[in-house]
């Protein structure tokens, strides 16, 4: 008999370790709107710093075909059907939709970041989608394709350049780790730009510790970047502009806030109609299984074969305060320690076994690594869903090291890398948790 067929739909952090994971024992399809993997956590230095592109990025045919030794499709799934177990997908270059069968489906297909746009376009998610290509900003560039991605990448560098040579004020909205590593690298890149960060919260960083928000704002006061807190963007009131010292208006604006769905492939049923950016979040159980929203029953959906990992699903289990599992953070390690509980629970049912994997809260959610510019960052552990918690351990010059660090290895390991595999492996596939939420023995 042959190998059972598992369809993974996406391919960054979840998804290229779904397939490295199960590729021996299923025949594994994995199917990605981009022919490239983006290391997504340093994408803000590419547009500052183009060269720093190729470091971030592998085309996937050669990585997943010929080195993971799975089937690789570059296209944009349509459609799901959970009945009939298929997927309808747009190949590139191929004008009709064809249709892919499978017995069991993970779902790794991540969101985009900009709230305030139709489709949330953002620069720091390629615009690869059929829809959101027709309402981009960007129309004249491509980036399913990594040459579009370049393109992109250095035509808002340019446009950084002039803007620096004018001497324009830049005002960045949202003082979470993104805005704060936004403004810092355009201060350090760009050090004409008049630089102001602005937040509706009373200080940066958002839920993590004192420690590490007071060293950011240190950081950032020292390089001249103007901060305003508890202030909300408002941008066609004239008294916010005055508020914020920018009476006339800023140059350029850059939204570095809030997350939203893009999961246009789902059935209405599964999707949430609630939760950040206006809902559309894939609905999930304990076992990472794919469920109908409450208002349909909430039951499991397509036999409990499909299941959605990382950042395209709710994140969170129940309702507060007696969650069943509290928001977890839309970060590469949840993302990636969903994705092996999932590829746990697939094999099982593969092999007839009932007793699934409980997904859980993972200490390592409480990771966060912020760079200020290339030679500093804080790094924070032990955050969990409370607020401010957690504690600064790493900060200066052995915080970007580390941050630089994790980024080589982690990007060697996306692309099958032995160095990055053996760096990487024990971090989720361990049998006894130390700590966090999990239970001591999976
Ligand atoms: C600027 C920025 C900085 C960040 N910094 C950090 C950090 O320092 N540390 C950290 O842990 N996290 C960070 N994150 C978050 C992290 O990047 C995400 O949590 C992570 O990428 C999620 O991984 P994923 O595999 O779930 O989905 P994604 O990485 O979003 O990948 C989804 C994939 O699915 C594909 N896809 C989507 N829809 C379809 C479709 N319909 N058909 C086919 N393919 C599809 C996409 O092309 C994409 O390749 C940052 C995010 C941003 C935006």
């Amino acid at each position: 008999m042959g190998k059972p067929r598992c369809l993974v739909i996406g391919s960054q952090f979840s998804g290229t370790f779904c397939a490295r994971e199960l590729k021996t024992k299923f025949y594994v399809t994995v199917v990605d709107a981009k022919e490239y993997f983006e290391y997504t956590p340093g994408v803000l230095r590419a547009f500052v710093k183009p060269a720093h592109l190729d470091s971030l990025t592998f085309t996937l045919q050669p990585v997943l075909e010929r080195k993971m030794g799975v089937k690789y499709i570059w296209g944009e799934v349509k459609e799901l059907n959970g009945e009939k177990k298929f997927a309808t997908i747009k190949p590139i270059f191929i004008n009709h939709l064809e249709e892919i069968g499978f017995d069991y489906c993970i779902i790794c297909s991540g969101c985009n970041f900009g709230p305030f746009k139709p489709m949330g376009e953002s620069l720091w998610f390629p615009t690869v989608h059929e829809d959101g290509r027709a309402v981009s900003d960007w129309k004249h560039i491509d980036e399913r394709f990594i040459e579009g991605r370049r393109r992109h990448v250095l035509e808002e560098y340019h446009k950084l350049s002039d803007l620096n040579t004018k001497k324009s004020t830049v005002l960045v909205v949202g003082a979470g780790f993104i805005g704060v590593e936004w403004a810092t690298e355009l201060e350090h890149y760009f050090p004409d730009l008049k630089l102001t960060i602005i937040d509706f919260l009373p200080r940066c960083l958002g839920p993590l510790p004192d420690s590490a928000a007071q060293y950011c704002s240190e950081y950032m006061t020292a390089c001249g970047i103007k901060e305003f807190y508890n202030c909300k963007y408002d941008p066609k009131s004239s008294d916010f502009w005055k508020t914020i010292e920018l009476p006339n208006g800023a140059d350029e604006t850059y939204v570095c806030i809030g997350v939203k769905a893009s999961n246009y492939f789902m059935p209405k049923c599964t999707l949430s109609d609630k939760g950040p950016g206006g809902g559309g979040w894939i609905h999930f159980n304990k076992h990472l299984q794919v469920t109908k929203k409450p208002s349909e029953g909430g039951g499991v959906w397509a036999d409990g074969t499909i299941f959605a990992v990382g950042d395209c699903n709710y994140g969170c289990i129940g309702e507060p305060p007696n969650w069943e599992m509290p928001p977890v953070p839309k970060i590469s390690y949840p993302g990636e320690e969903q994705a092996y509980h999932a590829c746990l629970n697939v094999m099982k049912l593969a092999a007839n076994q009932k007793n699934l994997v409980a997904t859980w809260w993972p200490w390592g959610a409480g990771m966060f690594s912020t760079s200020l510019g290339p030679h500093d960052a804080c790094f924070v552990m032990g955050a969990n869903h409370n607020k401010n918690s957690g504690y600064m351990v790493n900060w200066w010059v052995p915080a970007a090291l580390q941050k630089e660090i994790i980024e080589t290895s982690k990007v060697n390991e996306c692309k099958d890398g032995w160095i990055g595999i053996l760096i990487w492996h024990f971090v989720h596939h361990t049998p006894i948790n130390l700590w966090g939420r999990g239970p001591w023995f999976v």
